[in-house]
């Protein structure tokens, strides 16, 4: 839903999925990505579906053109209050990432559930109340993200998903995957969220036709 994204930042899909937490264990991660990026079939769809990436372009034209779809709705820039679409934006510098392997980044950021009083993109009555569940009670905790260039990553493995790396390339896609830790004890996996934070914000656009 990320309509609520002022509430307690950008969910992934795998919220409420009944798959398993750790998609990657139990699929492997080259599937998990490959069938992020371009999926065939039912089964390949549904851990397209469940899984905790979230995709990004590096091109902002190539991110508004999901927004038109493949019918290519016409839109326009709006206010938050009659927004139909969402173009959520990242902003962080090279050196704030550390490479831990091909094409496969790692990025820590310090969230702010205070933005809502700063700026208005990000306020709500009930937002106001919202604390960041892991903060709250580590108060400094550093939060994680895992991040992937599809393009590099799959670039050595290019024989074997030959439309896989054709559409990240195309789509200059970026995956994100949250990487904080559940905090029940009882929890596997990751928190499929990325907390509200300054490095990220929000564009809102409505449909003309
Ligand atoms: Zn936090």
């Amino acid at each position: 839903m990320p309509e609520k994204y002022f509430e307690d930042g950008l969910w992934t899909k795998q919220v409420g999925s009944g798959d398993d937490p750790e998609p990657h264990k139990k699929y492997g991660w080259m599937r998990t990505i490959s069938n992020h990026i371009h999926f065939r079939n039912e089964e390949e769809k549904f851990i397209y579906d469940t899984n905790a990436f979230l995709s990004f372009s590096l091109s902002r034209s190539i991110a508004l053109s999901f927004i038109g779809g493949t019918k290519n709705r016409p839109f326009d820039a709006s206010v938050r209050e009659s927004a139909d679409a969402f173009l959520f934006t990242f902003n962080f510098e090279d050196s704030d990432l550390q490479e831990i392997g091909d094409g496969v980044y790692t990025f820590e950021y310090t969230c702010n559930y205070g933005r809502g009083s700063t700026d208005p993109d990000f306020y709500s009555f009930i937002g106001s109340f919202c604390r960041c569940n892991i903060c709250e009670n580590f108060p400094g905790y550093r939060h994680k993200l895992l991040l992937i260039d599809a393009e590099e990553f799959l670039s050595g493995v290019q024989d074997d998903f030959p439309e896989e790396h054709l559409k990240a390339y195309w789509d200059k896609e970026w995956l994100l995957l949250p990487a904080d830790p559940m905090m029940d004890p009882s929890g596997i996996g990751f928190q499929s969220k990325i907390a509200i934070a300054d490095f990220w914000a929000i564009e809102f656009f409505k449909y003309t036709g």
